[in-house]
């Protein structure tokens, strides 16, 4: 890790909220949460395994760590590619107290050997150690203590059945919308103790692709220049400023979904395009482009996913400047 990736996170964890109430926006996901978290502290048992999914940056971290605070348990934070072995997973689920969390980011990562032990774990609170090898090989059965699993992935569909089956409680996170992010942008301008005006909280929330990482991270650079151009103080001229130094547009597209969205119209006639394939052309990675780019070009309407690949719109013609094709706006109306 670089030291300006732990000031990042530093920074990321001041600002994260501790408690629902101060969780902006995912109002179902909240809703559902409070009153499972609520029953269970009135049970006295643990909370059922919950599965968090959704593009990065939504708040999966920090929901975890409030489902903690609101059980008021502790939380053990890892990531599937983190446990190597089922001895890896063994230490982590024995070292737990009655209740605990154990948060599994990426969980979709986990290696088949390990997530076969997290089977018994989670249905049973038990596991199967072997000790010794061979023909004397024995099989013993270890209780654990009741726990909660909160597992987080990015892409829910790439998580076997009978992993996913064994969640209780499965969530959705949605990207905010930018009213939601206006609020996280003027908590978060509190905690940093930096004047903004309501204008230019509107603005970063606009150009933030849905996220409050991004929310954070943009407020973070317009301080930059509201300190050295603008008296210290956030106005929305001086976050259009910094936004568009960034060559963030007015709708919140970086660099990267630009030169994505043109690549399909220059290189593949507005598309259909394999996602591999367009990867390739761009020279990132398919991964990044479908859980980081796709959702807010989706959402935005500048790209569909059809069965023969991606497709950008009408409107993505628009945006950039370019001519639609002939016949492409009578197209899409009788898709
Ligand atoms: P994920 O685990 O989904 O990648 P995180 O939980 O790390 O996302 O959230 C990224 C940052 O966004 C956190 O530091 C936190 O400050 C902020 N954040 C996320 N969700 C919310 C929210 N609902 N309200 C306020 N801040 C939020």
């Amino acid at each position: 890790m670089t030291a300006a990736q732990t000031a990042e996170d530093a920074a990321e964890y001041s600002l994260r909220p501790q408690t629902l109430r101060e969780y902006i926006g995912q109002k179902k996901a909240k809703e559902n949460l409070s009153v499972f978290i609520q029953a269970a502290k009135m049970r006295g048992e643990p909370l059922d395994h919950v599965l968090l999914h959704g593009p990065p940056g939504l708040g999966k971290t920090t929901l975890s760590n409030i489902i903690a605070n609101e059980m008021g348990v502790h939380i053990r934070i890892t990531s599937g590619p983190a446990i190597e072995k089922p001895g890896d997973l063994a230490a982590l689920l024995t070292n737990l107290n009655e209740n605990d969390i154990l948060f599994v980011d990426e969980i979709h990562r986990l290696n088949r050997s390990v997530e076969e032990i997290l089977y018994p774990a989670m249905e049973d609170f038990a596991i199967d150690i072997i000790i010794g090898k061979g023909p004397s090989a024995n099989s013993i059965r270890l209780d654990l203590p009741h726990f909660t699993l909160v597992g987080a992935t990015t892409r829910a569909g790439q998580l076997s059945a009978p992993l996913r089956d064994r969640f209780g409680v499965t969530l959705r996170l949605e990207l905010y919308t930018p009213e939601e992010l206006k609020l996280i942008v003027q908590r978060s301008a509190g905690i940093l103790e930096v004047p903004i005006e309501d204008d230019g909280a509107l603005e970063i929330a606009r150009r933030s692709r849905g996220t409050p990482r991004i929310a954070n991270r943009m407020l973070r650079r317009v301080r930059d220049f509201a300190q050295v151009r603008a008296g210290g103080v956030i106005t929305r001229g001086v976050a259009d400023q910094a936004l568009t130094a960034l060559e963030v547009d007015e709708l919140g597209l970086d660099a990267i979904d630009r030169r994505m969205l043109r690549s399909i119209i220059e290189h593949y006639g507005g598309g259909p395009v394999g996602l591999e394939t367009l990867a390739a052309t761009i020279n990132e990675e398919a991964v990044t482009l479908e859980d980081v780019y796709e959702p807010y070009l989706m959402q935005m309407g500048f790209l569909t996913r059809t069965p023969r690949g991606r497709c950008v719109t009408p409107q993505a013609y628009r945006h950039l400047g370019l001519a639609v094709p002939g016949g492409m706006d009578l197209e899409q109306l009788t898709l």
